[in-house]
């Protein structure tokens, strides 16, 4: 994990906005403008011109704006996250395998149609993905909160099965999500070894438009990459991605649905004993929860 990532950092900007600052003080205006670049969120250091007010060289007076108080600041109380809303959509459900016939239901994704949901896959000594999820997912759960974070559930292990891949998307859409991140193992063939993060391809069909998520869903599945990768050690996938630690797929109810950033992390298969081996470790599954817990926090934060 990278410490220093934890809180915002406003970098470069901060000595133009002094100069700002100070050639707009006898105008009253430093309150505002600071309150304003505040809110600004962008990750480049800089913040664009287009956005500053225009200060005419008449020197009219500019519309005037009322100061805010930073005590309104929702991290007021310390925390990096207080304010944030994360949903965390822990993959399959345990008891899926009870309910074969209700998940194999076909629900709308609107590019196509899907099943309601999976079993998801095991290791070979029978560790369900679905414990797996489970248990990563409340770990980051911990992790998240005490930094601030408001956090849901798509399920718990509280209901017979799912929720189908669709109510799992609405779910995010109706908390209104600052980041939504759906946590996974592989199954792939035993020898394939690393994890890897899924992004939501730009796609348009029925009630699916994730033209407006793809790329702040990429910025959150980069984060989620790089602090998983130093949460855990593991190395992106070898079998998908060009080892890049990321895949793009358009054909996931979970992400086509999706109107917040939203990613799936697959965070190693469960097929291959190496990976599995430390998939069913208490320890590494603290890490791995960690990366993502770091990985959102880095996204909300930036
Ligand atoms: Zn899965």
């Amino acid at each position: 994990m990278s410490n220093g990532s934890f809180f915002s950092a406003p970098g470069r900007r901060g000595g133009t906005l002094a100069l700002v600052l100070a050639a707009l003080a006898p105008l009253g205006l430093g309150g505002w403008l600071l309150w304003d670049n505040l809110g600004q969120g962008d990750d480049d250091g800089g913040t664009p011109a287009s956005s500053l007010p225009t200060v005419s060289s008449t020197s009219s007076p500019l519309p005037a704006q009322p100061p805010q108080s930073p005590s309104t600041s929702p991290k007021s109380d310390g925390k990096p996250l207080t304010g944030k809303v994360v949903v965390l959509d822990p993959g399959h459900n345990p008891n899926n395998r009870d309910h074969t016939s209700e998940i194999a239901r076909r629900v709308d994704i609107g590019t196509n149609e899907k099943e309601c949901d999976t079993t998801g896959t095991a290791t070979e000594s029978g560790y369900a993905e679905a414990s797996f999820t489970l248990d990563v997912s409340r770990r980051a759960r911990a992790l998240l909160e005490a930094r601030g974070a408001t956090v849901k559930f798509t399920q718990d292990d509280d209901r017979p099965y799912g929720p189908c891949v669709d109510e799992r998307a609405r779910i995010g859409n109706s908390a209104h999500a600052d980041a939504v991140v759906s946590v996974h193992a592989d199954g792939a063939p035993a020898g394939d070894r690393g994890f890897h993060v899924i992004l939501p391809k730009s796609v348009r069909g029925g009630g699916a438009d994730t033209s407006e998520i793809a790329a702040p869903s990429r910025r959150l599945g980069e984060q989620v990459r790089s602090e998983f990768m130093d949460a855990t050690g593991s190395a992106p996938a070898d079998y998908i991605g060009d080892g890049s630690g990321l895949n793009v797929r358009g054909d996931l109810g979970g992400l086509n649905l999706s109107t917040v950033p939203k990613v799936f992390i697959e965070c190693g298969n469960m097929r291959d004993s190496k990976d599995a081996a430390e998939l069913t470790d208490p320890k590494w599954r603290e890490r791995a929860a960690l990366g993502i817990a770091q990985g959102i926090t880095d996204f909300l934060n930036r």
